[in-house]
């Protein structure tokens, strides 16, 4: 991917999603629910599923002379990851010189971490693919428009996109136009957040970093104390002022939250009515810095 801009991790993030939806429209696939395996299957890529993989790998992709394979790990029981973890190895045979580069002095096997669970650049390049080809901006956005903002959105386009809750949340704050923070958490700490553009819009914020502490009297923090409930997939809402997460000024929002099951973590969506004028901001340094400290994990 030489020509892809690499200081810029943001633009790349966006280039390489452009590329999945291009690869989606020369192929004619215009609708949520891809199925990546039909889409290997076009393309004579063998695909497998491998029960028996090392812990933290998510899949492979083999290169024997002139053919590709991709084997999938079955660990984790979940149609999204295993789906997102083809799509990732997908994104090593479609992207501009991944093969070149995982294939070279005669490699015949890479092995994957995928779910941003790894830093290696061109890891990150698969699942940003995964990402766009799972749920293209187009079709995404017209389905959000179709439902109410938060997590019913979020649980609706991940069941449509046949996604995990944390890749379609990551997708939704960026692509909503509804101001919305969606935070992964887990115990008294954040994991990550990302935040929608209207949500930028709000003056003061602080963005809760990985290892910040989760407000204390929020539900997301009672929710987390009960690693039960968390495990059942419990759901919890009420009103929040989003200074307590967001610092800034106060304004009053929804908070919703959902355990992610045997994930071990919690999603918590925030959204609020009450900045829906905010402007919304270009792209600044603050995204590009969440992007170099994003390190969400998609196992649900
Ligand atoms: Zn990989």
């Amino acid at each position: 991917m030489t020509s892809l801009p690499r200081r810029n991790p943001d633009l790349r993030r966006k280039l390489i999603i452009q590329q999945a939806e291009k690869l989606l429209k020369d192929e004619g696939l215009e609708e949520l629910g891809i199925d990546p395996k039909a889409l290997a299957d076009r393309h004579d890529i063998l695909v497998e599923a491998k029960p028996d993989t090392a812990p933290g790998v998510s899949g492979m992709l083999m290169h024997v002379n002139t053919s590709f394979g991709i084997k999938y790990a079955t660990h984790i029981d979940n149609e999204g990851f295993q789906r997102f973890s083809i799509s990732h190895e997908l994104g090593h045979y479609f992207l501009e010189g991944h093969p070149e580069h995982l294939f070279s002095g005669g490699a015949m096997v890479h092995t994957s971490q995928a779910g941003f669970a790894s830093a290696d650049p061109f890891e990150r390049e698969a699942d940003y693919f995964a990402s766009g080809l799972l749920m293209p901006s187009g079709p995404f956005e017209r389905a959000l428009k179709r439902e109410q903002e938060g997590l019913g959105a979020i649980l609706s386009l991940g069941g449509q996109c046949k996604c995990s809750l944390t890749a379609t949340a990551i997708r939704y704050a960026d692509l909503t136009a509804d101001a919305a923070a969606v935070i992964i958490s887990q115990g008294a700490q954040v994991e990550f957040a990302f935040l929608s553009e209207a949500m930028k819009g709000l003056g003061g914020i602080v963005w809760p970093r990985k290892g910040s502490s989760l407000p204390a009297r929020s539900l997301t923090a009672k929710l987390n104390t009960d690693a039960a409930r968390v495990r059942a997939a419990d759901r919890d809402e009420g009103d929040v002022d989003l200074s307590d997460w967001l610092s800034g000024s106060s304004v009053m929002g929804a908070e919703e939250v959902i355990g992610l099951g045997t994930y071990g973590k919690t999603l918590t969506v925030l959204t609020t009515r009450n900045i829906r004028d905010a402007t919304y901001g270009d792209d600044d340094d603050d995204e590009e810095d969440l992007v170099e400290s994003w390190t969400p994990r998609f196992k649900r």
